[in-house]
């Protein structure tokens, strides 16, 4: 398996804090990796290390070949890495606007015929796409986020804790959306407490205090009794 992207022996942290300790980590395109940890274990840390908002102190990132973790984060979002943040979009910007933002780099008419696209998979979204996505539920302001990062048709998008803050119905949604209208060409890097997002995943790592504890198939990671231990306090 070539890798789309390669972490090894990554370390970061935030001024004299040291958070991740060496991390060791492939993803393959179009595969689906599931991060996994409990709180404070660094999962926020890893993926902003990764888009560039925070420094790689240690070791070195690979994207399609290329070293990138000198890189500012729009050379990086240029490369085809797209990041959905746990806020996933701008309250203020309407929704038109948001998708529009997270098209920034490409051609209008690209952008366009994007959006017609997405407003398909997101009828919600249409109906009321001049408005604010403040006024929007939690549920649908997560459709948003996923609008705003698809546009782009990324290669690697990486999603910090889609499921937060929502009631279980909604989780239920939002990993029927990533099943259905994530191309085959699109590799994810998912960030989760919820362990419900294992169905979605090709494979997966378990974080703890910034180093991988466990790293496996799905299957494997189920039948991890690190993955229960931390999960399930079993
Ligand atoms: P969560 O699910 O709670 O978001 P996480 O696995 O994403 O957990 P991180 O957000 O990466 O964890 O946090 C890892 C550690 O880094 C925690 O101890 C946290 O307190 C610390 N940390 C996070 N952001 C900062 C910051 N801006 N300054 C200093 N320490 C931080």
């Amino acid at each position: 398996m070539s890798a789309l992207l390669e972490f090894s022996g990554v370390e970061s942290g935030y001024g004299p804090l040291q958070i991740l300790w060496g991390i060791d980590m492939q993803v393959a395109a179009g595969e689906t990796v599931l991060l996994l940890g409990a709180n404070s274990a660094g999962k926020t840390t890893l993926l902003r290390t990764l888009i560039g908002l925070l420094k790689c102190r240690g070791g070195s990132i690979t994207f399609d070949g290329e070293r990138i973790d000198a890189l500012a984060p729009d050379q990086r979002i240029r490369r085809g890495i797209a990041f959905m943040s746990e806020l996933g979009v701008f309250p203020t910007l309407t929704i038109d606007e948001n998708i529009a933002l997270g098209g920034y780099f490409l051609p209008e008419a690209q952008v366009r015929r994007r959006k017609a696209e997405l407003f398909e998979i997101f009828p919600a979204l249409a109906a009321k796409r001049r408005a604010h996505a403040g006024s929007l539920s939690g549920g649908q302001r997560k459709m948003l986020g996923i609008a705003k990062v698809l546009v782009a048709q990324p290669r690697l998008l990486l999603m910090d804790e889609p499921s937060s803050g929502l009631a279980p119905v909604f989780v239920k949604q939002v990993i029927d959306v990533l099943r259905t209208s994530i191309g085959d060409g699109t590799a994810l890097l998912i960030a989760e407490q919820n362990v419900a997002f294992l169905e979605l995943a090709d494979r997966g790592y378990l974080i703890d205090h910034g180093r991988v504890r466990v790293s496996g198939t799905r299957a494997e990671l189920e039948a991890s009794d690190a993955v229960r231990e931390t999960y399930f306090g079993l």
